[in-house]
């Protein structure tokens, strides 16, 4: 783990260098909409601190994996989504579909989603 990666994409994001629709903001935790979104509601939940996925975050910080969960679950009811459903997912690998290397909780939902992937 390190506290930010320069050459991370969602590193630059939480640093606000790059810009992104901000849903949620913390001490810990940003949510911010995808930019490719797969359904009406798409967001995705960082935690500030870089770890390159869920499994690191897990093993290293788990504390801040509960936050991540907690934030995406907050953000789903201020989306409107948590009634009627969503899903929380986090692609761990290049074969499971990673293509940020800073773990990321993806909040999907605002229909009836079909399949396991997103
Ligand atoms: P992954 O495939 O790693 O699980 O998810 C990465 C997600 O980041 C993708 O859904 C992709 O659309 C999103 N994404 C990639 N680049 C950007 C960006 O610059 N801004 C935002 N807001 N989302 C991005």
């Amino acid at each position: 783990m390190s506290a930010s990666a320069s050459d991370c994409l969602f590193c630059r994001i939480v640093a606000g260098e790059i810009p992104a629709t901000i849903v949620h903001s913390d001490d810990r935790t940003v949510a911010f909409r995808d930019i490719n979104p797969q359904a009406p509601t798409h967001v995705l939940v960082v935690p500030r601190e870089h770890h390159p996925n869920a499994a690191a975050l897990a093993a290293e910080a788990p504390e801040l994996l509960v936050e991540v969960m907690r934030a995406g679950a907050a953000v789903a009811e201020r989306e409107g989504v948590a009634a009627s459903g969503y899903r929380l997912l986090f692609n761990t690998g290049a074969d499971a579909g990673q293509t940020v290397f800073h773990a990321h909780l993806h909040v999907i939902g605002g229909e009836r989603l079909g399949g396991m992937a997103q």
